[in-house]
């Protein structure tokens, strides 16, 4: 499957086949309504290593049993500042759309608070969850950890998770500031869009099989990744280990790994998130227009421009409904997932 050719899709036409992939494999309605949400937007804004690209895997994992497509997610409040949810086996999306309204609902009255997320299935893009916190007037953060692809500074094979971590800042009358980014060098889904593609991918993202530096993606995909910035990366991937594995009692991505069934859809895994109204922290009643000037003079700096303004610039340039280009081969798959049943 290559990605050059385009296909014209729809946004309702795509969820409604991502919808019916799902359901015809076992998912619930709300299951999978809540994954469909996740991988249009996914597409909307140009993330296509998170978009039809992932659906595939996610209809393999109810296929084989690993994710329980039934599941309804269970929230439970354990202290004044937690919100826990237990997704129950089933996937990310429907367990965080449970927590992330009482997660808002409680940082508004203790000026901040923690939602986390057990025993869910995550292979989506991370922007998602902390855009709905700042939607809220909050700043969010979010991460989770999965299997291991990534080495450690110095090792030559994988141990951490791509460990992506992710925050948003809302800001007056425009749309917030969102950074997503693995703490990998390079995302897996993109290493593997380039093998699919017989691309390079640049030296620094990962080691072949035999403990060397590679740009061939697909010697990378049986070796291991890198983090970004050596040892500096490579901390942050373990902080995330700490905080969505071991500090909720999760799985770390190595014990992911080892209970996974390689049925190529998502490991098994939790994600911690917090919600922040820096109103109630001193931030002052201004907070938002004082971050907003700051942003403002940081992308006047000739060069740069603010992470997520690229999704941000492709959805406004998108009017509403209009249709989405795709990869012409995922569509094609996905029309087919669609008219199985399991
Ligand atoms: P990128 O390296 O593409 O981007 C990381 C961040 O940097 C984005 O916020 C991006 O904004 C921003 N950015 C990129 N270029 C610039 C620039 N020139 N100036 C300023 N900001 C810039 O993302 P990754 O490849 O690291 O991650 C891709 C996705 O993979 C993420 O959405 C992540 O959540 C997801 N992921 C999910 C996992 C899971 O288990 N669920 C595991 C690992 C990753 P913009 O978007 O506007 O380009």
């Amino acid at each position: 499957m290559t990605s050059d050719s385009l296909a014209q899709i729809a946004q309702a036409e795509l969820h409604a086949l991502v919808l019916s992939a799902l359901l015809g494999h076992g998912a619930s309605d709300a299951q999978a309504r809540a994954v469909a949400d996740t991988v249009t937007a996914a597409e909307r804004d140009g993330s296509h290593s998170h978009g039809i690209f992932r659906v595939p895997g996610y209809v393999a994992s109810l296929r084989s049993g690993k994710v329980d497509g039934q599941a309804v997610p269970v929230l439970s409040r354990p202290a004044p500042a937690s919100v826990v949810v237990d997704a129950a086996g089933g996937f990310a999306p429907l367990a965080l759309a449970t927590g992330i309204p009482a997660l808002c609902e409680t940082a508004r009255a203790t000026g901040v608070a923690v939602l986390s997320i057990g025993n869910c299935y995550h292979f989506a893009a991370l922007w998602h969850e902390v855009e709905a916190i700042a939607a809220e007037g909050l700043i969010g953060f979010a991460c989770t950890v999965a299997t291991p692809m990534v080495a450690p500074a110095g090792g030559a094979r994988p141990f951490f998770g791509t460990n992506p971590l992710a925050y948003a800042v809302p800001r007056p009358g425009r749309l917030p500031l969102v950074v997503d980014q693995a703490s990998a060098a390079m995302a897996r889904g993109d290493i593997m869009l380039a093998a699919e593609a017989g691309r390079a991918v640049p030296e620094g993202v990962g080691l072949g099989p035999d403990g060397a530096p590679s740009t061939d993606p697909a010697r990378i995909l049986e070796g291991a990744q890198l983090p970004f910035g050596g040892y500096k990366g490579a901390a942050i991937a373990l902080l995330i280990e700490i905080l969505a594995g071991g500090a909720i009692g999760g799985p770390f991505s190595d014990e992911a790994g080892a209970a996974d069934n390689a049925d190529g859809g998502p490991p098994v895994g939790g994600e911690f998130l917090m919600a922040l109204d820096p109103a109630q922290l001193g931030g002052g009643s201004d907070w938002q227009q004082r971050i907003d000037g700051f942003l403002d003079r940081l992308s006047a700096i000739p060069g740069t421009r603010l992470p997520g303004a690229r999704r941000h610039e492709r959805r406004k340039a998108l009017a509403a409904g209009s249709p989405l280009s795709v990869n012409g081969a995922r569509l094609t798959a996905l029309r087919q997932l669609a008219d199985t049943r399991k």
